[in-house]
């Protein structure tokens, strides 16, 4: 698990995918993916317009769009890669911060508002299996090493957990807000419904989202399943707990679906 082919290399536009990972799941076409060690990610598209090779060079794939800065998303997928972080440090938040500046989101009167915390993103995420919908489930390390631990506990006793999500970038999240904002909605309005890009816990790659086969994805029906009664009485076990349980103080709905290594979240950096 923490073989490096396993590992996401995480920067604050880009992510580098390692090619291995993206062979298990058949997401490219084959003609890109010949001698390349990295695949790379645009976060605010979610595409892989670019890969490096495992002698390091980096090179368009011809047949998918090129990112809105292409000198600014190489550079940075270069310097991510040659970048020495150790495991367990973060993503520096300029990005997030001047993000914040223009959606107008003041981040510590918002904290204090909510009770949340700005969360900044690991620098590694490990792969942790696939989730429901066969997309790579990415997590950090001893997350990662914990989910899986839990899921062959629960498979012992019966039960069948489902992973619908994980590790969600600030740049996902802050997708969430364009595309409302583009459909007329008001920033006040969108944080009705979403955490302000930075605030969510599945930044830190500590937090997924549970089901079981047959349920769907982040409904209240989830809590009364067998996966989640084994959850309630086994997941502590694993330092999973529910983040968000009925009247929690952040005012965040009840998420039964929601788990996190809370005791890790507890010790992260406040900012
Ligand atoms: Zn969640």
């Amino acid at each position: 698990m923490s073989d490096a082919s396993q590992q996401l290399l995480n920067a604050a536009l880009v992510e580098l995918w390692p090619q291995r990972v993206m062979d298990a799941n058949g997401l490219l076409p084959p003609a890109c993916d010949e001698n390349a060690g990295w695949r790379v990610r645009d976060k605010s598209g979610g595409l892989f317009p670019a890969r490096i090779t495992a002698q390091g060079e980096f090179a368009w794939c011809p047949e998918i769009a090129p990112p809105a800065d292409p000198a600014g998303f190489r550079s940075a997928a270069l310097e991510r890669l040659t970048a020495h972080t150790e495991l367990g440090t973060t993503v520096p938040l300029d990005d997030l911060l001047s993000c914040l500046d223009a959606l107008q989101v003041d981040p510590a009167q918002y904290a204090t508002r909510t009770g949340l915390r700005l969360l900044p993103e690991p620098s590694h995420l490990h792969f942790a299996g696939f989730d429901r919908y066969g997309r790579s489930l990415w997590l950090e390390l001893h997350t990662a090493l914990a989910w899986t631990r839990m899921l062959a506990a629960a498979a012992n006793d019966g039960i069948t957990l489902e992973a619908i999500s994980g590790f969600r970038s600030h740049r996902y999240q802050l997708g969430i807000f364009r595309r409302k904002l583009e459909r007329g909605q008001t920033v006040a309005e969108i944080l009705q419904v979403n955490a302000a890009p930075g605030f969510s816990e599945h930044h830190t790659g500590l937090a997924l989202d549970i089901s079981a086969p047959g349920e769907p994805a982040a409904e209240e029906s989830f809590e009364g399943t067998p996966a989640f009664e084994w959850l309630t009485a086994n997941g502590a076990t694993y330092g999973f707990t529910m983040s968000y349980p009925r009247d929690n103080p952040h005012g965040i709905v009840y998420e039964p679906w929601h788990w996190a290594r809370g005791h890790a979240l507890r010790a992260a950096e406040s900012f």
